[in-house]
């Protein structure tokens, strides 16, 4: 700004520059912020941030980009979002990094996420130690996701899927017609394979344990499957006479045996309560070949350091960091003694044969052939490339992290960091990268972390944008947008542009009051504790044989450093304990069910048990980040029930009743009242090559998902679409009087979701609104004040006033009676709990014990512990 330069004289356009953004709720905004800064965009939720950062900055960039690149694609890009804004100079090319939105793909892993994967593959092909004969083998043979690389027997599955005779037939006392075979289909089909075994001579009408067992055998596990003529619903003499009468068949049909029918089932359906019908005659077992290793034998041969390429997979990156730094020394070690540098001592300690680690003794030193120059150098190679990448990885604090861990069990925090550090090792410069709260799911601590790596992508040229709520971040800003003042119609406007200071004198803000002045959450006095749940032996995850103490009927915080172990406590180990203790968790989700959770063996050990007597808790409700929903057909209208009423209100209309419409016809999941073209999506997929698939708004009813006809019926002037695209605030004024909608629609506001949409694709909720959504369907139900609810980060993606009122509505909970138990980072609210549970000291292997425990004041004075200053700052 003081800058002696007259602007005009400037070529190259410094800043970036936004005239009139209009997206969603921006109010004809214009702003300027800074290149080659970090920029961080503040408001509460719903206020406009990424219709501002993501929806216009971001959407402008690549939009650009992709016009360059692809011109065909133009007009797709177009439908599919060109910003609304008269028009933005000096934005450079962009890097989005979102948090990841829905549960995200099984086979996909850190080491994948990371690119490391495929590193890691080379390393192996190229500088692995092989069986003597063995040839070498190219990367892909280490994948199991190839042809060439998967074990031969499960597939790359690690598991084979088996079924038994037992879990087929339960009672064998049963005729087949009497459904001896339960595994069978029900219904038609399930008649139908019984005639064709009448058809092909066996007795249905016997008990099945007087058949003889070779047609035992047969039925159940024949890989055969012949077509035969039928005579329908007759005895085996019956069918005999009818067949030698010559009496025209009623059809033919295929036969196929029991365990054929459960497996191809399995593998191919896509309806979910079929899958989960099936599943329940299925046993899973360990891979006997590859061990769940995945890979067939060949490369599970080939080692590094001793580990074979999937047991080098699962070691923590930290661990990594160790061996590769090893490794790397070791070989230089032997290249100064090749060329005749180093003392003979060295020589005698060098070890080649790759059978143990660099610290290991001497005495398994085993006088092997050294490795070729050229294996050494492209280890040396591989391995920097390799330790390159791990650093940023470890230094964000994901050091407790395997390669092999798969995406659905990391936390929408831990999935950006990936992201995060995967683009420090890329070398880009000159680009914007738009962040989604990269603070989300760090302690404090982490923090610090965090801003060292936006640091060095800064320093390395690039700009910043960072959509945040944590005031830490806030606070290392270089310049600040703060959007509001509220959510949705009463946000959208920018009430400040600026370095942070001048924020101070903004007095619309509600950003302000959280970044220079009090707490906003008023300290209380924790409860007074009358009974505590006693958990011991406790073993899950890098929690070991520890017990813990929770208090009940009060407000419980269980924190420590990202990888500590809480969500392992809160989320696991609670809910499953309690769960068998009270007869089953009332989980609260839906959607279909992963192929993992249903035929979950246990891969991962939960031990541990409840001591003494658990006192006024009867039901649990265990509250997660998991999507509501993998499918955009579901909603928050659906999820919560309330649409089930908004359809009855519109097939109540006299113009619904006289044209017969039921509520059924207001659906968008079933066919009747829907756009025929797009299903009731509102949009359609088209698939563009070399690019990203893009959802494009459906051409026939324009994203409203109905008939015109269904659309003539209105209620108070508005149509089913207009509902559902109305936020929740607004549905709340526009429902006032109807009890049955505003319950539901109340509960979600006081959670902070007064922005959302009612038609709000499930898809598109983040895992923070996906929690609050199942909170407020779980608050609209009466209170019963002898629930235990379990949440895990309850506050992340929440502004501090959003956060206030959350806390606020927990407490409430409390007092009537129920008890929370809450994995919470925000130091603010730990303050106000009555108990606090510090686990640590570190991550992964380093934390897993309860480093302090007690009221918020003890734990913040007892001073041991990551989260004891931050707290201890907190109260003050
Ligand atoms: P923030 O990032 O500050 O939480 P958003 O930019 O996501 O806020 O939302 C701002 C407003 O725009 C909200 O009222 C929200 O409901 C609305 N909105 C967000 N996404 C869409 C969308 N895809 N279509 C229409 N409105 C949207
Ligand atoms: P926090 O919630 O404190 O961030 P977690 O409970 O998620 O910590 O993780 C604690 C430790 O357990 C970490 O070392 C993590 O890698 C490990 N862990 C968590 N979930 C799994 C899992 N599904 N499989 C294997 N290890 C896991
Ligand atoms: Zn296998
Ligand atoms: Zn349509």
């Amino acid at each position: 700004e003081s800058s002696a330069i007259e602007p005009t004289e400037v070529s190259v356009q410094p800043d970036v520059r936004v005239l009139g953004a209009r997206e969603h709720n921006l109010q004809d905004v214009s702003l300027s912020v800074p290149r080659d800064a970090t920029v961080v965009f503040t408001g509460v939720s719903g206020s406009g941030k990424s219709s501002l950062a993501f929806g216009t900055l971001y959407a402008e960039s690549q939009r650009r980009y992709l016009e360059s690149v692809a011109p065909y694609a133009r007009r797709l890009i177009d439908q599919a979002g060109v910003p609304d804004v008269d028009s933005i100079t000096g934005v450079p090319p962009a890097v989005a990094l979102q948090q990841q939105r829905g549960g995200g793909n099984a086979r996909s892993t850190v080491g994948s996420i990371t690119t490391l994967s495929s590193l890691v593959r080379m390393l192996y092909s190229r500088a692995g130690d092989y069986p003597d004969a063995q040839p070498i083998l190219y990367s892909d043979d280490f994948s199991a996701n190839t042809v060439q690389g998967a074990c031969p027997e499960c597939h790359g599955i690690g598991r084979v899927y088996t079924v038994n005779e037992q879990q087929m037939v339960p009672d064998p006392s049963l005729t087949i017609r009497e459904r001896a075979i339960a595994s069978w289909p029900t219904a038609w089909h399930g008649h139908q394979l019984r005639d064709i075994l009448v058809a092909l001579g066996y007795d249905v009408d016997v008990p099945w344990q007087d058949l003889p067992r070779k047609d035992r055998d047969w039925i159940l596990y024949t890989d055969e499957t012949p077509f035969v003529p039928v005579h329908s619903r007759l005895t085996l003499a019956e069918s005999k006479a009818a067949i030698e009468a010559g009496e025209e068949p009623s059809y033919s049909g295929t036969f196929v045996g029991a365990r054929r029918y459960i497996l191809d089932t399995f593998a191919n359906t896509k309806s979910a309560s079929m899958k989960r019908r099936v599943a329940q005659f299925l046993t899973a077992a360990t891979c006997p070949v590859c061990h769940g290793k995945r890979l067939k034998p060949e490369a599970l041969s080939v080692t590094f350091e001793g580990f074979d390429i999937a047991e080098f997979s699962q070691l923590s990156l930290r661990e990594l960091v160790t061996t590769l730094s090893g490794v790397i020394a070791r070989m230089e070690e032997q290249e100064s003694v090749s060329s005749g540098a180093a003392s003979p001592r060295a020589a005698r300690e060098e070890r080649i044969d790759g059978g143990g680690s660099p610290q290991a003794s001497a005495s398994d030193v085993r006088p092997t052939m050294r490795p070729s120059p050229q294996k050494r150098a492209a280890a040396v190679e591989l391995a920097s490339g390799v330790l390159r990448r791990l650093r940023p990885l470890v230094d964000l604090g994901l050091g407790y992290l395997s390669l092999s861990r798969t995406t659905p069990t990391l936390s929408g925090g831990e999935l950006q960091r990936l992201r995060l550090a995967t683009q420090l090792s890329s070398d880009l410069f000159g680009v914007v990268y738009v962040l989604d709260e990269p603070s989300a799911g760090l302690h404090p601590q982490d923090v610090t972390a965090l801003l060292g790596i936006l640091d060095g992508l800064k320093g390395r040229g690039n700009s910043l944008f960072v959509v945040e709520h944590s005031v830490a971040v806030m606070r290392h800003a270089d310049w600040l947008v703060d959007i509001g003042p509220g959510a949705g119609e009463r946000g959208g406007r920018v009430l400040y542009s600026g370095p942070t200071e001048g924020l101070a004198d903004v007095k619309e803000s509600v950003t302000r009051g959280y970044l220079f002045g009090g707490r906003g959450l008023p300290l209380r006095t924790p409860r007074e504790v009358r009974s505590w749940l006693r958990l011991e032996n406790v073993t899950r995850n890098n929690l070991h044989d520890i017990s813990v103490d929770i208090p009940l009927g009060a407000f419980t915080a269980v924190t420590g450093v990202s990888g500590a172990g809480k969500s392992s406590l809160v989320s696991q180990v609670l809910p499953s304990l309690l769960g068998d203790h009270l007869g089953g968790v009332v989980p609260v989700e839906d959607g279909p069910i992963s192929d993992e959770s249903l035929l979950a063996d246990a891969p991962e050990r939960l031990d541990g048990r409840i001591v003494g007597p658990v006192t006024g808790v009867r039901r649990l409700v265990a509250i997660d980040q998991r999507p509501i929903g993998r499918t955009p057909r579901s909603n928050v209208a659906t999820y919560t029930g309330l649409f089930d009423h908004v359809r009855r209100r519109f097939a109540d209309t006299p113009e619904a009743r006289s044209r017969g419409y039921k509520p059924g016809r207001f659906s968008f999941n079933v066919a009747g009242g829907r756009c025929p073209t797009c299903e009731g999506e509102g949009s359609v997929m088209v698939e563009l090559l070399f690019l990203p698939s893009v959802y494009t708004e459906c051409p026939d009813c324009h994203g409203a998902r109905y008939k015109a006809s269904t659309l003539e019926v209105t209620w108070r002037g508005r149509t089913v679409a207009d509902v559902l695209s109305m936020s929740v605030e607004e549905a709340n004024l526009f429902f006032v009087d109807d009890e049955e909608i505003t319950r539901s629609l109340t509960a979600l506001s006081d959670v902070g979701l007064d922005y959302l949409r009612l038609g709000q694709p499930a898809t598109e909720l983040s895992g923070g609104e996906a929690q609050r959504v199942k909170l407020a369907t779980e608050l609209q139900r009466a209170q019963r004040g002898d629930t235990l609810y379990v949440l895990d980060e309850p506050t992340s993606g929440l502004h501090c006033a959003d956060t206030d009122r959350l806390v606020a509505h927990l407490q409430t909970l409390v007092d009537a009676g129920n008890t929370v138990v809450a994995a919470e980072l925000d130091m603010r609210v730990i303050a106000v709990a009555d108990h606090v549970i510090d686990l640590g000291p570190g991550a992964g292997d380093a934390g897993g014990t309860v480093v302090a425990a007690g009221t918020p004041g003890y734990v913040a004075d007892n001073g041991v512990g990551a989260s004891a200053g931050y707290l201890a700052a907190a109260m003050q």
